[in-house]
């Protein structure tokens, strides 16, 4: 079996990635609405530098959105984009946070809460950005705690004066960064097991394809080995094997088969004066007519050239010999290219008791012998 191919999952995950960052973009063009929103309702309440840098931030990731935006509708992907994208993501909120980081929502430990989000913003299709993420998050954690420290004031916001006054310790800021890279490293576990489940996805989609790919090669392959591609008739091949095992279940059940082996009458003389492809349409002509004589229990195979062996199962002599007649009558085709009647004669003849299936076939062969020896277009039993 072929091995499931790693670029197809490559291509898998490669669309997926386009549409996820697609979504992204939307999501980063909503939140500068917000930030601005944001920013004017608060206007009155935050320092002016604070709301200068909300304008700034909104302005920036508007831009940044309006050409990813261009550039997905224009279809244009650019991989690397993604990790420039996250970067923008994470250094923009984080530093919105800061910037109105003494207004209500910011309070104290809502603060982690905001950093549990951004990092599960950043799960992305890949590990490796999530990773990247989760990273950048605990930098800018540190960088505004380092901020926080050295200005000292209450201005940068009361979450920067938790930091600042002797209220917070050393402990807690640790606590805090455990809680942050256990979070990333839960966000880049999350991100590899959602590539392994979609790998394995397509792994099994790929192995089912092959299957039934299988599964159509053998069905092919069989149909060549039974049938025979002109009349669509089971071939001798074919016709032998179920007269084999309609022979064994006759002796163990003492059921009477019977066989009709048929032959076209004077069939040469059709190809010599029509040509091979006209005698091939008789052929296949009075294959269909044979066949819709039959009964659904019986089976009609294509014995050799012009020659044909009809199975009936389960039947008596009599039975046997009315098939045999009815079909005789119903198979004689008029020939358009002279109005000339083409006929078959049959050979008809039941199971004996101290039979094989050679000598089955052998007397089937004979009676068919005889019809032709007492005139053909007829039926004779032995
Ligand atoms: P009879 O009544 O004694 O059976 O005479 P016949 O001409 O039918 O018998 P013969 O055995 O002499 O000729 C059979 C012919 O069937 C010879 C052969 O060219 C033709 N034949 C066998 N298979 C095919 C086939 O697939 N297509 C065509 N067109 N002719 C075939
Ligand atoms: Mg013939
Ligand atoms: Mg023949």
């Amino acid at each position: 079996m072929k091995a499931p191919s790693e670029s197809m999952v490559q291509n898998l995950f490669l669309h997926e990635e386009q549409k996820s960052e697609r979504y992204a973009n939307y999501a980063r063009l909503l939140f500068t609405l917000l930030y601005l929103l944001g920013g004017f309702g608060i206007k009155d309440e935050i320092p002016s530098h604070s709301f200068n840098t909300l304008l700034l931030l909104s302005g920036l990731n508007f831009l940044y959105g309006c050409v990813v935006f261009v550039l997905s509708r224009r279809d244009h992907y650019i991989p690397w984009l993604k990790y420039l994208s996250v970067t923008l993501d994470i250094i923009i909120l984080s530093l919105f946070i800061y910037s109105i980081g003494s207004y209500r929502t910011f309070k104290t430990e809502a603060f982690s809460l905001y950093y549990l989000w951004i990092a599960l913003a950043t799960i992305r299709f890949s590990p490796r950005l999530t990773l990247l993420a989760g990273l950048l998050s605990i930098t800018l954690y540190l960088v505004i705690v380092t901020l926080a420290s050295s200005f000292n004031t209450v201005e940068f916001g009361t979450i920067t004066q938790s930091f600042t006054t002797p209220m917070i310790s050393i402990n807690s800021l640790s606590a805090k960064l455990v809680i942050l890279a256990v979070f990333i490293a839960i966000a880049v576990y999350i991100s590899a097991i959602f590539r392994r489940l979609v790998t394995k996805t397509v792994n099994e989609m790929i192995i089912t394809e092959e299957n039934e790919k299988l599964a159509s090669e053998l069905k092919d392959a069989t149909k060549i080995s039974e049938i025979d591609p002109l009349t669509q008739l089971y071939n001798r091949r074919k016709i032998s094997q179920i007269l084999d095992e309609t022979f064994s279940t006759a002796t163990l059940t003492h059921q009477k088969p019977a066989l009709i082996m048929v032959d076209i009458d004077h069939f040469k003389p059709i190809n010599d004066r029509f040509g091979h492809l006209e005698g091939d349409k008789v052929l296949v002509q009075i294959t269909q007519r044979m066949q819709h004589g039959l009964r659904k229990e019986d089976v009609l195979g294509r014995w050799g050239g012009e020659e044909f062996l009809i199975i009936l199962p389960n039947t008596d002599i009599d039975t046997a010999l009315f098939l045999g007649e009815r079909l005789r009558k119903h198979v004689i085709l008029q020939l358009p290219l002279n109005g000339e009647n083409v006929t078959c004669s049959f050979g008809v003849t039941l199971l004996q008791d101290d039979d094989t299936v050679e000598s089955f076939i052998r007397r089937a062969d004979k009676a068919l012998y005889l019809s032709k020896e007492s005139g053909r277009n007829r039926v004779m039993h032995l």
